[in-house]
């Protein structure tokens, strides 16, 4: 049982969010689509941008900004360097919280070549001096800067290189509404089933050059929580037990057993998910209990178990969410085994 404080966040094998174990060798890099027809499932999403990118292109003309929302992991980086590709364009990507001041954007900006497309991930963490920047460059395709202070202040405009928008955000709630008006398209990202998944990790498999079977396949997928990024990280990791432990070739086997030993149950969820259904069902007899006393019985933050556990307990229809607190539902006291007066099924 892992104790409170023993549990590494940041370095969680089922997160979302980029870990410092993707980040090595290139791995998710290498791992990335190029092309549209590269870029498995999110059909609906992949038809929309195929069009915008063909009609773009027959005009001669950039593409309208595109906001692109939904959770960690399910390749919101990965689709704006694929429209850019597909545009043959050049793209240069930075984050919300990079753009400290307008000075900043304002240096970005300037270096734009004519239908470049700039990628800004958690746009939702621009400053707003720096949305104000913002607004007539993308409306305009200029800046307006003021220059000097006081009476003799003026403002210069600088006209810029026509350029396209991507803008990347987990929390489309939090996209102030004017900077949410200038995108011409917002798609939101699907997390993914797990038969996309299972073609995602056969992909990656090949280009990793590791042998890794159908069935195989499908078990690290439907305990991946929906997200490619954690799919490929599984498959890195359990390429080494089956290095290990059989022949190099990824089974259904070999795959669950790492898994297990990864402390990743059938269904994706880790300790810290289910530490957090059982303290509802078995401290607070289902619930409902205030997301802050939850945290402090379990001794977590209150916004990691709302970014990191919620969303997919929730999706899973393990959790409930009423205005009196959390609930465990009856699909979790099946899932952990417990039956309703506290006795364990197994
Ligand atoms: P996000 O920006 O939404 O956090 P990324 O674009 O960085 O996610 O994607 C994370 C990883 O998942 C990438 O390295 C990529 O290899 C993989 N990936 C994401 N979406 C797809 C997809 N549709 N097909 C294949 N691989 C994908």
């Amino acid at each position: 049982m892992i104790e409170k404080g023993d549990f590494d966040i940041d370095n969680r094998i089922v997160a979302p969010k980029q870990i410092e174990a993707d980040t090595t060798d290139d791995f998710e890099v290498n791992l990335r689509p190029r092309t549209l027809a590269e870029y498995i499932g999110q059909e609906k999403v992949k038809e929309n941008m195929s069009i915008y990118i063909q009609a773009a292109k027959n005009r001669g003309d950039s593409m309208d900004h595109i906001l692109l929302y939904g959770p960690p992991g399910l390749g919101k980086t990965t689709l704006a360097a694929i429209i850019a590709h597909e545009m043959g364009v050049n793209i240069r990507t930075t984050s919300g919280p990079a753009i400290e001041k307008p000075g900043d954007l304002a240096a970005i900006l300037t270096n734009l070549e004519k239908g470049d497309v700039l990628f800004i991930d958690e746009i939702h963490r621009l400053s707003r001096a720096v949305e104000e920047v913002m607004y007539p460059a993308l409306e305009d395709y200029a800046l307006d800067i003021i220059m000097g202070k006081g009476p003799a202040a003026r403002s210069i405009r600088i006209e810029l290189n026509k350029f396209t928008l991507v803008g990347a955000t987990t929390r489309s709630g939090q996209l102030s509404a004017p900077l949410r008006d200038r995108f011409g398209v917002i798609e939101r990202l699907e997390l993914y089933s797990p038969e996309d998944l299972c073609r995602i990790i056969q992909r990656s498999a090949v280009i990793l050059g590791v042998p890794c079977d159908q069935d195989g396949a499908m078990e690290l997928a439907s305990r991946s929580r929906g997200t490619p990024r954690i799919a490929n990280r599984f498959l890195r990791r359990v390429r080494d037990f089956a290095e290990i432990m059989g022949d190099g070739r990824i089974t259904k086997d070999i795959a669950r057993i790492a898994l297990d030993r990864m402390d990743v149950d059938r269904l994706g969820l880790d300790s810290l998910d289910r530490r957090m259904l059982e303290m509802i069902i078995k401290g607070y007899g289902g619930g409902p209990v205030g997301l802050e006393t939850l945290a402090s019985a379990i001794g977590e933050e209150s916004v990691t178990l709302e970014d990191v556990c919620e969303p997919y307990l929730m999706q899973l229809g393990f959790l409930a969410r009423t205005p009196r607190g959390r609930c465990a539902t009856q699909l979790a006291y099946d899932h952990l085994g417990i039956l309703k007066d506290g006795q364990t099924t197994f």
